[in-house]
């Protein structure tokens, strides 16, 4: 097996899961058709403004990790859980692999697979 490779990519399921779980104690508030507010739950009045393409999985976020280059913050994980929420409860995934090891319905993004579980 070839560490140099399964690491990093263990580190990213690793990371997406934590990303998801800190995800799920945001507040999401739409904006607009797909611009959403996003709340921390814990911290009063500290709010980003995320804008998303749903085909794509991919987000825009205020967010300072964000501003740095980061992708699918946990604001962008929280407005993609509430804009698929008429589908189900949905799991974030960084390889295809991964999604399909599942054996649930698929929503392919750009950089982010997403499982549906109704
Ligand atoms: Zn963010």
């Amino acid at each position: 097996m070839n560490e140099q490779q399964t690491v990093p990519q263990r580190r990213n399921v690793v990371r997406l899961k934590a990303l998801q779980r800190a995800s799920r104690r945001l507040l999401v508030e739409q904006t607009g058709a797909a611009s959403y507010r996003v709340s921390s739950a814990s911290q009063a009045g500290r709010s980003y403004y995320v804008l998303i393409d749903p085909e794509t999985l991919t987000g825009q976020c205020t967010c300072p990790w964000a501003q740095y280059g980061g992708v699918n913050c946990k604001h962008v994980l929280a407005v993609l859980q509430a804009h698929y929420a008429g589908r189900g409860a949905l799991s974030f995934w960084a390889d295809p692999g991964a999604a399909r090891r599942q054996h649930r319905p698929i929503i392919a993004g750009e950089h982010l697979y997403v499982t549906v579980r109704r």
